[in-house]
Parts: C-alpha cells; structure tokens; sequence
C-alpha cells in the first residue's frame, strides 16, 4: 500500500530515509539463517521479513531484511538491518528501550552516540499513526530475541 502523500519527508534527514527507501540495504536473501521472522500490520499492510544468522556469542552476525508497505516501514527495516549488525541481542535491547523513547516523543536523544540513522526517523513524531510503521520491525525482532 503506498502512502506516501500522505507523509511529508521533508528537513535535514529526509535525504537519509529516501536513501535507505530506494536503496534498502541487507535486502539479500541469505540461505543459511537461524531465525526467520515473519509479521505485519493488518491496519495499514505493512510487512516485514527477516531472516538472521546468529554467532556463537548471542550477537547477530548477518540479516537478510525485506519489507512491503509503506516508504517508512522499508526505510526503517533497513535502518534496522543496518543498525543491528554486529550487535549483541543486549545491546539490540538497549538501543530499542532508547529508540522507543526518542520515537515516542517521551525522550530526546541521548547524546551525540546516537545513529543519525535513527535520528532521521523522527520525523514520524509528527504522524503518531507512522510510529507503529517504524517500529514494527523492532518489535518484531525483540519478539523473537526476548525468547532466545
Ligand atoms: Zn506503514
């Protein structure tokens, strides 16, 4: 479902989500994954799917992220994707407790540490119905962490 006019990307970040909405990144397919997850949003028709590889030391070591929707919930799963790499599911955890905060509107970003990437999705604070675009794939993801 494209709803694009909808949404008026505009300011100084709005280069980084149409970036990562025309070039989505870790978008491969990769065939020897551990995990596969699959969710969406019945209300608006995201979707999102996720295949991960897991290394040995509870941290994630390469993801195959695709998304179908709207032009936030693909530029926020690849933001993820990239986000995530490398990272340990603690440290996935904590970056989501303080993305969580800052999207919501509860917390500003902590400190100059925080990726500009997910700075530049801000722009959703001012279409609260946006946010669950955003944070699905998150969400998503935590889901499945929170149970390993
Ligand atoms: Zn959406």
């Amino acid at each position: 479902m494209e709803q694009n006019s909808e949404l008026n990307v505009t300011g100084p970040y709005s280069d980084v989500i149409m970036d990562h909405y025309r070039n989505p990144r870790n978008r491969e397919h990769i065939l020897d994954y551990d995990i596969e997850i699959n969710d969406s949003n019945p209300f608006c028709g995201d979707e999102v799917h996720l295949k991960i590889k897991l290394d040995g030391l509870s941290q994630i070591s390469a993801i195959g992220a695709g998304s179908k929707g709207c032009s936030i919930i693909q530029a926020s799963t690849s933001i993820m994707a990239e986000e995530i790499v490398g990272k340990t599911y603690k440290q996935i955890m904590a970056l989501y407790e303080v993305f969580n905060g800052v999207i919501n509107g509860k917390c500003d970003p902590p400190d100059l540490s925080y990726p500009e990437n997910l700075l530049a999705l801000n722009v959703v604070r001012d279409y609260p119905v946006r946010i669950k675009c955003v944070l699905l794939p998150w969400v998503a993801l935590l889901e499945v962490l929170r149970k390993i």
